[in-house]
């Protein structure tokens, strides 16, 4: 029988072991909760090789319960916000979806956050909830281009690969991420590039955030631009967002669909410009007009990548108009419609667009 004073001795070694070993004794995995919104990556087809298919139609059980691999990277528990294409996507889902990002985030028990989405408007929910969302631990949205039933569909790699990262601590403080086809994008930079190409996301101008290959993430840098904790924007009280629209320019453009969408009741215009934002001089006129109302007019692009800088070719200060910087349209319109919460200068607004 161990004496008395030896048992002792083991036990506090034991303890001081387990106090300076990391990790050790305790299998715990990370506590992750998946919350699914619909979109292709749970969309389903009757063959798998057809085109036509429909969003929405898996639900996150059935999603989760799909990719077993994943219960080895974190303890896993889905809720679903929605189940929808995300060209439905809308302010009752966003606000519904940020509110429990934000809850489930301030849980001491929950370490990771993935939001399954539909990829048509991903890159404008990721850039809403890196505004709104306040929170350090990874936030980690996914998609599919292809639907769950399809021969190689994307949806299950990707959902792995989204639950890797945010397993991993080291994704944290980096914004909210979108994981797919092996890329880590931040939430400002990415936009997608190809209606249906599995390698449809890039983010052009401010890069990569990481790459993760099976569940191996390798992370290059932290997101640009003021996100989540650092993000002035909250939706403390917040029922309803302003209506902001976005119009194309084209040759021959004149002012009557600005002049529509003042009509309909928009607080702010944002003007996919030719070029460095520009459009014909009728359509400047109509916005400097509407810009002198009080109608916040931004002046993007509808060129892919590139930054709309202010006083270029047009001259913002004197028409009273606002340069969107890298923003794409979809991006400056929900940044614009946040900034709008509350009265702002115009001077306010274009420092908005320089920070975020
Ligand atoms: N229309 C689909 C959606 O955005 C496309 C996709 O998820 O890839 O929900």
């Amino acid at each position: 029988m161990m004496k008395r004073a030896t048992r002792k001795f083991w036990q506090i070694a034991f303890a001081a072991i387990l106090l300076v070993v990391p990790g050790f004794g305790q299998s715990k995995l990370p506590n992750v909760v998946v919350l699914a919104t619909g979109g292709t990556i749970a969309g389903a087809a009757s063959s798998d090789v057809q085109a036509a298919y429909t969003s929405g139609q898996v639900g996150v059980d059935q999603l989760i319960a799909a990719v077993p691999q994943a219960k080895k990277l974190a303890t896993l528990r889905g809720e679903q916000i929605s189940n929808i294409g995300s060209q439905d996507m809308n302010d009752e889902v966003w606000l519904k979806l940020a509110r429990r990002v934000n809850e489930l985030a301030a849980m001491p028990d929950v370490e990771g956050i993935v939001i399954t989405h539909g990829t048509d408007t991903i890159e404008e929910t990721a850039y809403f909830l890196n505004l709104v969302v306040k929170t350090k631990k990874p936030v980690v949205m996914t998609a599919a281009m292809r639907p769950s039933t399809a021969l190689s569909a994307d949806g299950p790699l990707n959902f792995y690969n989204a639950v890797a990262v945010a397993a991993n601590q080291a994704a944290g403080g980096r914004g909210v991420l979108v994981v797919i086809n092996d890329w880590v994008h931040g939430a400002a930079s990415l936009t997608k590039t190809s209606t249906t190409a599995v390698q449809t996301f890039l983010s052009p101008l401010r890069g990569l955030i990481g790459t993760v290959a099976y569940g191996d993430a390798e992370f290059y840098r932290g997101p640009v631009g003021r996100n989540t904790l650092d993000s002035e924007f909250s939706l403390d009280g917040v029922s309803a967002l302003p209506r902001v629209d976005i119009i194309e320019a084209y040759e021959n453009m004149d002012g009557k669909l600005i002049d529509a969408a003042a009509a309909a009741g928009d607080k702010g215009i944002v003007i996919a410009g030719v070029g460095n934002g520009n459009m014909t001089q009728a359509a400047l006129a109509a916005l400097a007009e509407e810009s002198k109302k009080g109608i916040v007019c931004v002046r993007s692009s509808r060129v892919v990548t590139g930054r709309v800088g202010r006083n270029v070719e047009v001259d913002d200060d004197k028409l009273g108009l606002i340069a969107s910087e890298d923003l794409s349209p979809q991006k400056a319109r929900l940044l614009l419609r946040l900034a709008l919460l509350r009265q702002r200068s115009l001077g306010d607004i274009q420092r908005i667009f320089q920070e975020y």
